[in-house]
């Protein structure tokens, strides 16, 4: 079976930017060294893939939804520590040393950590013991979010991100997130406050 350091499920804004702020800090620490992600993604079910965007910020006007999805998976691709796999993970186990993750074609995969960005549609990964409420931010009843504490962390070793965290649903919330809990498990990792920034080279 597959190991990773971190299995995120979902592979929208919020799971393609958890995966790319925590691939930007391998080879440069030695707590970052040789980490493996995986994502795990039932395609074609972002909401990203209906909108068309006119307001984030340095996005342009008029961009789709769509391919804007396409070149970000594209750019976790280009790390080589991110992995995307298809599949609608059905089950997660937590064991003593991390998570075993199930998809409804029978494939399993474990992974240390496990963040869910799975959207606010519906929750129905089996075998996890969190709570799902309605969401809170959410622009139509009906929607859902998975509890936490109010920093996008569950219990150790368990975070959400984006929709399903109960962010806003805009775009930028999303990656925020998924940035936001990459750094925590980052940050756990070190020991200390991390983040991963890069200036022009030769500045
Ligand atoms: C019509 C429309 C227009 C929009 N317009 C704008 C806009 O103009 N500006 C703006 O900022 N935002 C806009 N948004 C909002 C934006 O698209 C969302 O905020 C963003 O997509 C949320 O990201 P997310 O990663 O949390 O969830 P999603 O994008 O919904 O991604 C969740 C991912 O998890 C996957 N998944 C779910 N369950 C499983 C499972 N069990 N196993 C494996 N994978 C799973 C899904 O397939 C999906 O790929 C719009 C949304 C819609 C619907």
């Amino acid at each position: 079976m597959n190991k990773y350091d971190v299995i995120i499920v979902g592979g929208g804004p919020a799971g393609l930017s958890c995966a790319i702020t925590l691939a930007s800090a391998n080879d440069r620490f030695d707590w970052s060294k040789n980490r493996k992600y995986l994502i795990i993604d039932n395609y074609g079910a972002s909401d990203l893939l209906k909108a068309e965007l006119n307001n984030v910020a340095g996005i342009p006007k008029g961009t789709i939804g769509r391919d804007l999805l396409e070149d970000i998976k594209n750019q976790a691709l280009e790390f080589g520590n991110i992995e995307i796999k298809e599949g609608r993970v059905i089950e997660a186990k937590e064991e003593d040393n991390g998570f075993t993750i199930k998809t409804e074609t029978g494939e399993t995969y474990k992974g240390d950590i496990l963040v869910l960005a799975t959207g606010f549609h519906e929750f129905s990964i089996e075998g996890l013991n969190v709570e799902v409420v309605e969401n809170i931010r959410a622009p139509r009843p009906g929607k859902v979010m998975v509890k936490h504490d109010g920093n996008f962390k569950v219990r150790e070793n368990l975070f959400v991100a984006g929709n399903i965290a109960g962010c806003s649903t805009m775009f930028a919330a999303a990656i925020g997130s998924g940035a936001q809990v990459a750094c925590d498990i980052m940050s756990k990792w070190a020991g200390k406050n991390v983040v991963i920034h890069d200036v022009p080279s030769g500045k």
